[in-house]
């Protein structure tokens, strides 16, 4: 996957001698000739001449074009039409950074000395979110949104400008600590696709915002991939979470919340304060501790309606009523396969207010639903607890479908790609 900036840049010369692969889009990938590489780059609109087919594209850094360039790269050029060409280049991805572009055409071999080599430059400088919006919002330099080309989160600004994103995709490029942040305002987003690529967020803080306290406030329509918080302290509202406070139809794979404290009124749990309708795959939340006062506390929501399979809490629960191992309160519109929690921290089932239907009478206490599983913590430390789970090697190459490893200094299952966090060059 190629990762890009569109360039307007204008360009009315040259011919081509070399035709380069395009990819499906119809774009012209160059090859630097200087030895450059980069994971992701920038597009430019270019409409060949008919006079000649032969041109060299060169990026230099800032206004200086006597240095040598950073990027250099050749290519022939037929057509007469505008065709979009590809350049590698690992711009900054939190500040905007000016460049130079020099484009030179040489004379086609037919009109060797009618024509003679011309070069024209052009000022090139990175834009946050298109030109949309600035460092000081949180912009992003990199990636348009789309499925394709994701905006690319580097900071913590950048990961707050989520939320001015609706219905875009994110990846995470690093991990992002949050400890200078101050008081973090949860993300309210509605049909967002982020991929943490295996960086953690760490050290959040979100307390005080009365209707509840998480990365992600009111997650709705999404889907959460291969992402972490670790180290958070999330207080003081109704529905307090490590990731997201109220999730409806949201999906989240290979996720975690670890090592964090929960306080709230109503509704309080590792993952989720409170989740409706959501789809839950190989994620887990460890060493937290959750307390709602009144109600709702559980190892991984306060409140559940929707699927687990291959999950696992390690938590403590604490507060009036309805406490779970796996959630304080959940209904019969739930599936669980394969999902693991810790006894002796607590709560005395997974599940202590379950209703099997929608009517209120219809409240079963204390209940473990099939495929839930209590187990003592002797247990909760030996890797074959946990059936159905897809272990692979730490040291080898990362498989999505053998997400999770087992470290012998670890006393629990952690996800692979923790430890082969995918980045950008
Ligand atoms: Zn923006």
């Amino acid at each position: 996957m190629k990762y890009h900036l569109r360039c307007a840049l204008a360009l009315g010369v040259l011919l081509a001698a070399l035709i380069l692969p395009a990819d499906a889009a119809g774009r012209v990938n160059l090859t630097p000739d200087n030895g450059y590489t980069a994971d992701y780059g920038i597009e430019l609109p270019f409409t060949p001449s008919p006079r000649t087919a032969d041109y060299t594209f060169e990026v230099f850094r800032g206004e200086n074009t006597s240095q040598p360039p950073l990027v250099r790269a050749q290519a022939s050029l037929s057509g007469g039409v505008t065709q979009t060409l590809y350049l590698p280049l690992a711009f900054d991805l939190e500040h905007a950074e000016r460049y130079t572009i020099r484009v030179t055409a040489q004379p086609d071999a037919r009109r060797a000395g009618l024509d003679t080599e011309d070069s024209r430059t052009f000022p090139y400088t990175t834009q946050y979110c298109g030109g949309r919006h600035t460092e000081a919002q949180g912009g992003y330099l990199l990636g348009d949104g789309s499925a394709g080309n994701p905006y690319v989160i580097q900071n913590a600004k950048q990961l707050s400008h989520v939320r001015e994103h609706p219905g875009s995709y994110f990846r995470q490029n690093v991990d992002i600590d949050l400890s200078s942040w101050g008081n973090w305002t949860p993300i309210d987003a509605d049909g967002i696709n982020y991929d943490g690529c295996g960086h953690y967020v760490w050290n959040l803080t979100s307390t005080g915002h009365s209707s509840g306290n998480a990365l992600f406030g009111n997650l709705t329509n999404s889907t959460l991939r291969r992402f972490g918080v670790n180290t958070f302290t999330c207080t003081g509202g109704e529905y307090d979470a490590g990731l997201i406070r109220a999730a409806s139809n949201v999906t989240l794979d290979q996720c975690l919340a670890a090592n964090g404290t929960t306080r709230a009124n109503v509704c309080s749990g590792g993952l989720f304060a409170t989740a409706v309708g959501v789809t839950v795959r190989d994620s887990f939340s460890s060493s937290c501790s959750i307390y709602a006062k009144t109600a709702n506390a559980g190892g991984l929501s306060g409140n559940f309606t929707g699927s687990l399979a291959r999950c696992y809490a390690i938590n403590t629960v604490a507060g009036e009523d309805s406490l779970g191992g796996i959630s304080g309160h959940g209904t019969y519109a739930s599936a669980f396969q394969n999902v693991y929690w810790e006894t002796g921290r607590g709560a005395g089932s997974a599940v202590q207010e379950w209703w099997s239907s929608d009517s209120p009478s219809s409240v079963i206490w204390n209940y473990n639903p099939p495929g839930t599983f209590a187990k003592p913590a002797a247990e909760m430390t030996v890797q074959s607890t946990y059936q159905g789970f897809a272990f692979a090697n730490v040291t080898g190459p990362y498989n999505p479908a053998k997400p999770w490893v087992w470290e012998p200094n670890q006393n629990h299952p952690l996800l692979h790609i923790f430890y082969r966090p995918e980045e950008l060059g």
